[in-house]
Parts: C-alpha cells; structure tokens; sequence
C-alpha cells in the first residue's frame, strides 16, 4: 500500500481533510434549518441542530472556524495542531468527537463512518484516490454494521451507498481525483434526492410507515452536503468553494 501512484498524481493531503471538514462544518451551519426543517417532517426536528453542533466541536478541536459565511479557501493558519496529524488520526478524532457531542442517531453513526474512515486511511500523510475510495467504502461499512440499513431504507446510507460505488468506478477507470470526488457528491445528490418517495425501514422516521413518504430524508441529506464538501475542498488546488453555497435542496 504505497502512497504514491495514483493515476493522476493528485493525492490528498491532511491539509485538505482539514479544509473538507471545515467546509462541512459551514455547510452544517448554513443547513441547520434546512436539515432540521427535513427532520421535523419525519422525526423529531433536531438533525441540523444535532449536525451544526457535532461540526462546530469538531471544527472548534481542529482549531478552524466552521461558522456560517466562513466557507472560503483552505484551513488557513488555523489548525496547526490538526495539520501536525496524519490523516487517520486527525479523522478518528473528528469520529470520537461527533459520538461524544451528537446525541440521536446521526452521531454515533457519522461518528462510526469517521473513526473507521480514520482506520482505514492509517498514518498516511497522503492518500491517493484508490485508497480514498477503499477507506470511504470502510467508513460506510461501518456506518451499516451499526445502523443495520441498506439501500433504499431512507436513510443516510442512500447517499453513502451511491457516492461510494461513485469514486469505486472512478477509482477503477483511473480518473482524475476531482473528477471523482465531483461524481461521488453527484451520485450522493441523486441518493438523496431519491429517498422523496421512500417509506422509512430504519430510525426513527419508520415509526410513521406509510406517511415517511413525500419527504426527502435528513440524514440523507446531510450526507449529501459531506459530500459535496469533499467535492469542493478534497482534491486541494483553487476549486475552493466557488458556486456551492446555500443549502442543497431548493
Ligand atoms: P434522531 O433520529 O435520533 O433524532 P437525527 O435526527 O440527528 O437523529 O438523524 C436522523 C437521520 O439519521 C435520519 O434521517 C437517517 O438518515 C439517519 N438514520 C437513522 N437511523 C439510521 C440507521 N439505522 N442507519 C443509517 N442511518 C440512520
Ligand atoms: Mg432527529
């Protein structure tokens, strides 16, 4: 498992998870009523409030500003502590940090996907998009093991399921690393938007059966807007943040 051999050269760098975790800190932010909106639908109106919450503690424990209007650029001079680490264990502290301040499902289940995203990824300085693509499918396996949920039970997992199968053809076809993270955040949209007609199997919107349908599902959503942070930030370079602010689904 070397580091270096990607097909395009572009890796990334633990710079750049600091920069993708403080963009989805400021879109948690930006989202929170947007997210809670979806969960006061379906569940009980806390998943912007429960995200913008775990993001801002994590964006606090790296030393970066996750607030709103703050989505420009890279981490900044910020972070010096976060970008010391590797990639690993810079991802298994954000994991540790969602499940110890994110009540509810949504934190020990994004908490899950990034402590084993921070397993898989180890104590490489970089990652090239094969090992990205093989780490993420780690963190979403985890996330499964937890919450038990396949595709098509309207939750978080039909955006994670689709954005992983995403950069694994990317990955398989050795295309550029933007170009697939910008595949994974559409593949994650689609799986979002997708869950409208669902009727919930998991969580707690399958309490309400039948009448979870007609409504896009939060978590689902939020995992939408992680990855189109990865999309924006991930591959490094001046793709910054321009054109992707605002909230996703209207
Ligand atoms: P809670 O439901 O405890 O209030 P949140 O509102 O923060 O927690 O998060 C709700 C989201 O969590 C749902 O929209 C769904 O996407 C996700 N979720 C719930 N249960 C599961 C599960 N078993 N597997 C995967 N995701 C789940
Ligand atoms: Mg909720």
């Amino acid at each position: 498992m070397s580091a270096s051999g990607g097909s395009c050269g572009a890796a990334i760098t633990t710079e750049a998870v600091v920069a993708w975790l403080r963009k989805f800190a400021v879109a948690a932010a930006e989202n929170r009523e947007y997210l809670t909106e979806l969960d006061a639908a379906i569940g009980d109106a806390d998943h912007g409030i429960n995200m913008d919450r775990g993001m801002q503690a994590v964006a606090a424990k790296l030393g970066v500003t996750g607030a709103v209007g703050s989505a420009s650029g890279a981490a900044g001079a910020a972070g010096a502590a976060a970008a010391a680490a590797d990639i690993g264990a810079l991802l298994k502290t954000v994991g540790m940090t969602l499940v110890s301040t994110v009540g509810g499902a949504a934190g020990p289940l994004y908490g899950t996907f990034f402590l084993q995203l921070g397993k898989a990824a180890g104590d490489f300085a970089e990652l090239d998009l094969p090992q990205w693509a093989a780490a993420f499918r780690t963190g979403v396996e985890g996330v499964q093991m937890r919450g038990k949920a396949g595709q098509g039970d309207k939750t978080m997992i039909d955006a994670l399921l689709p954005a992983t199968a995403a950069l694994d053809e990317a990955a398989a076809a050795g295309r550029p690393l933007a170009d697939a993270l910008q595949a994974a955040a559409e593949a994650a949209e689609q799986g979002a938007l997708a869950t409208l007609p669902l009727v919930a199997r998991k969580g707690r919107a399958s309490y309400l059966g039948e009448r979870s349908a007609g409504h896009q599902d939060p978590g689902a959503t939020s995992s939408w807007l992680l990855l189109r942070a990865a999309a924006d930030s991930l591959a490094g370079g001046p793709r910054g943040g321009a054109g992707s602010a605002g909230s996703p689904g209207r």
